[in-house]
């Protein structure tokens, strides 16, 4: 079985249709799937009626929240999407991104960057705007040469465009996630690039306000790394998953790519499938 608990699709900042995403993943040999789109679970509604032979799709999400003045990603794993509460709460995470859309645009406007809101409006297509947008506005009017220098100069961490004040605590987005019968895990750990002891805070928090699960593997990271994250999985109680974080085909790590190995942490989709759980996982590079 191959597992893949983390891609994206164009309900969010992803390059592929729902049916697309689900289609590739069968192509590559995905046998659990779960689509996260950032802070939506539109993709399920187009994914609902559809008959998926041979792919197991676990309904889920990837939900923007901040702890101790860091942006943090939060899986929602096995949710219901239809889930009236989180419904709810979806449609203020909406309003959070156009607010903090209008925010970046101020900024970056500041900066020199004329014309960004409606640039990265136009080219979000109606969906919710994300710091992507704004990255590609940048690119196509000249300012940057590609969507990795606007994150460096202006979108990234502590840069301009970096606005997290709008997002709702790291507690509430568990609670939310609970309430919806899913399983919260922490994403991609190693990107917040916190100290060792600060990581060790925000697990602290995670686990008090009812978090579940780590990503071990957000795609391929090396030895050393996916030893500690297993650690940390341990030593915390928490279940272990992992995800490509696919976003797009080709310049982007191919879906179901991960590691293989997840020692003896316990994976988080034995509860979505007792065959899954049993069999040894094999992700390979299939590319
Ligand atoms: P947002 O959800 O609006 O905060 O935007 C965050 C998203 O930007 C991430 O989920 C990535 O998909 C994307 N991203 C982050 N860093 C980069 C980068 N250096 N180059 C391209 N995309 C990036
Ligand atoms: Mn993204
Ligand atoms: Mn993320
Ligand atoms: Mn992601």
């Amino acid at each position: 079985m191959v597992v893949d608990l983390h891609t994206h699709t164009t309900a969010s900042d992803g390059s592929l249709s729902p049916l697309e995403l689900v289609s590739r993943a069968r192509e590559k040999g995905v046998t659990l799937l779960s689509v996260t789109d950032h802070d939506t679970v539109d993709a399920y509604h187009e994914l609902r009626d559809v008959d998926l032979p041979g792919i197991q799709l676990v309904p889920g999400i990837e939900l923007s929240c901040q702890w101790s003045g860091v942006n943090i990603h939060v899986l929602g794993l096995g949710i219901d999407p239809d889930d009236a509460g989180l419904t709810e709460q979806l449609q203020r995470q909406r309003q959070r991104r156009s607010e903090r859309a209008e925010l970046i645009a101020q900024r970056l406007e500041k900066l020199g960057i004329k014309d960004c809101y409606a640039g990265a409006s136009r080219l979000a297509e109606g969906r919710a705007i994300g710091r992507p947008d704004f990255a590609r506005y940048m690119v196509e009017a000249g300012y940057v040469y590609s969507m990795n220098a606007a994150f460096d100069k202006y979108l990234g961490a502590g840069k301009a465009g970096d606005v997290k004040a709008v997002w709702p605590e790291l507690a509430e987005v568990v609670e939310w996630i609970n309430s919806a019968g899913g399983i919260a895990v922490l994403a991609h750990p190693m990107q917040y690039k916190m100290t060792n002891a600060k990581l060790r805070r925000l697990l602290d928090a995670f686990c008090e306000c009812g978090g579940g699960g780590l990503e071990v593997a957000n795609g391929r990271p090396p030895l050393v790394e996916q030893r500690y994250l297993r650690q940390l999985c341990k030593e915390y109680g928490l279940e272990a998953s992992i995800g490509s974080d696919f976003h797009q085909p080709n310049n982007w790590l191919e879906l179901g790519t991960m590691i293989s190995s997840l020692g003896d942490c316990t994976p988080v989709w034995r509860r979505w499938s007792q065959a899954a759980a049993d069999a040894t996982v094999k992700n390979e590079v299939i590319v």
